[in-house]
């Protein structure tokens, strides 16, 4: 079955219309070129959509067993998987992003809509032991109706861990995407409407975050939000939020350090400094752009990371190269302040470059590596959100661990060393949601709960624990009379 994916408007209660906030432009990050509109949702589309996701629970969604809801999301599966080159190409498009890492992204959603959809009926409640004469069991049910906002640099993986998570648990969602990158959740929900979805179960509200989306954080028939984006705006959608007395899921920023040990297996370890740091153009929340190494390795790390760093080239997301562009002028000029602050102060190592012929109008920055950075500098600081990689030396473990755990945020970390006992003791003293050892996976897996602690956020997504969040548990106690 072929689903026109290219869709205009608000989906609403299982119908397409305009938003009273008017239109907003969309622009290609590869050529600054604005290549389409979206329409903006207004607090009064915001209303209607929380309505239909009501009218859905009670209706037929909210009727079908948690088996029928597995069989459905394995058809919009199955339909991501069949439409897999468009969706890629439409992202790619809309974001920046390589193709293939565009076609990585859809790859990852099919997946989480094929793990979720087997885990939809295996939630299981649990017996309680308790005084004589009472059977206690507990039932995890859904929230309700679920509030999604979401941003622009991954959004059909970060659909995948949310939305469908939701979904799973018999939610109905109401999905903000992120102003400048909004094509594939419409594209999302013209399939999931394919696939069988019924009016409602999923709403989309493209828009403004400031109007938008403060009017979905703020919504009091919203029985739990999902908020993925910065600290800042997380800080904002958790009070209004906090004032419904609703719980909010905030995967916020990161800044990962990866500590390389000497006696690592550098071979191995070199491609995942290297693609960690650069992935989606750095403009990943689990980029791993600290990079401590200890003295014994420093040098010869460093020499092989500029080898590699000089090599890598920017340039269109259809080109298909190292990295794609920025998705906007303002995050440029973001990074760049970033850059001019790093070039004053500290060792530029090696810079990449952006390919000839690459449209002037892109967004484009070439990748940056920097050593010799002391655990005080802006840049080891805040999160670049860019392909800005950072080097620090270190002496010993305990060094490591306090430069590792060094900034305000905590979500991935990477440790190379062979030493297990080494191993386990990083895994439990560096602060960070999840420990990669001997690997590093940014945001990859879908089995495996992701989720940051400090400024990074709170609640965790992915897995079966994101079901977990997304559901609420009910404790009945049955006395026997
Ligand atoms: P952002 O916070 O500006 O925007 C995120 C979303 O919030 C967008 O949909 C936006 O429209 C909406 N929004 C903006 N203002 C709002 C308001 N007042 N009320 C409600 N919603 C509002 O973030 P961004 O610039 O789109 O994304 C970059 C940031 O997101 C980075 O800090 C990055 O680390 C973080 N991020 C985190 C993860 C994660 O899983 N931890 C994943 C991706 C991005």
């Amino acid at each position: 079955m072929a689903v026109e994916l290219n869709r205009d408007g608000l989906r609403i209660g299982g119908a397409w219309r305009a938003g009273a906030g008017g239109r907003l432009p969309v622009e290609n990050p590869s050529t600054g070129d604005c290549v389409g509109e979206i329409a903006a949702a207004d607090a009064g589309d915001v209303d209607a959509a929380v309505s239909a996701a009501r009218i859905a629970l009670s209706g037929d969604w909210g009727r079908l067993s948690a088996t029928e809801r597995g069989r459905l999301l394995a058809r919009l599966g199955t339909l991501v998987a069949e439409h897999a080159e468009p969706l890629a190409h439409i992202e790619a498009r809309d974001v920046g992003k390589p193709l293939r890492q565009a076609r990585a992204d859809v790859t990852a959603l099919a997946r989480y809509l094929e793990f979720y959809a087997g885990a939809a009926d295996k939630v299981l409640g649990e017996t309680i032991p308790y005084l004589p004469g009472y059977t206690v069991h507990t039932r995890r049910e859904p929230h309700g109706v679920t509030g999604h906002i979401i941003p622009w640099n991954y959004p059909l993986q970060i659909i995948g861990r949310s939305v469908v998570a939701a979904l799973t648990m018999g939610n109905a969602a109401v999905l903000k995407p992120a102003e400048d990158a909004s094509l594939s959740a419409l594209a999302f929900a013209a399939l999931a409407e394919a696939a069988g979805l019924p009016p409602g179960a999923l709403n989309v509200v493209t828009g403004r975050g400031d109007t938008a989306g403060a009017a979905l954080a703020g919504h009091p028939g919203i029985n739990h939000l999902s908020f993925t984006g910065s600290g800042p705006v997380g800080a904002q959608v958790q009070a209004a939020a906090g004032r419904n007395g609703v719980g909010v899921t905030l995967e916020l920023g990161g800044k990962s350090p990866q500590l390389v040990f000497d006696d690592a297996d550098l071979e191995k370890a070199l491609p995942f400094l290297v693609a960690a740091a650069i992935q989606n153009a750095g403009q990943t929340c689990s980029a791993a752009s600290r990079i401590l190494v200890q003295r014994g390795v420093h040098d010869r790390v460093v020499a092989a990371l500029a080898e590699r760093f000089a090599a890598l080239t920017a340039g269109p997301a259809e080109a298909d190269l190292d990295l794609g562009p920025l998705i906007s002028a303002k995050q440029r000029a973001r990074v760049q302040g970033f850059l001019a602050q790093g070039r004053a102060d500290l060792a530029l190592a090696a810079e990449g470059r952006i390919a000839e012929g690459a449209p002037p109008g892109g967004h484009y920055v070439a990748p940056v590596l920097f050593t010799g950075v002391p655990a005080d500098h802006p840049l080891f600081q805040g999160e670049i959100f860019g392909p800005v990689a950072l080097v620090t030396a270190f002496d010993d473990e305990a060094q490591a661990i306090a430069l590792a755990n060094a900034t305000r945020y905590g979500l991935v970390a990477g440790v190379w060393t062979r030493d297990g006992d080494r191993q386990m003791r990083l895994a439990r003293d560096v602060h960070a949601g999840q420990v990669f050892i001997n690997n590093y996976g940014a945001g990859g897996g879908v089995e495996l709960p992701f989720g940051g602690v400090g400024a990074s956020g709170h609640g965790r997504e992915k897995g079966l624990e994101a079901l977990y969040g997304l559901s609420a548990l009910k404790t009945v106690a049955h006395h026997h009379g």
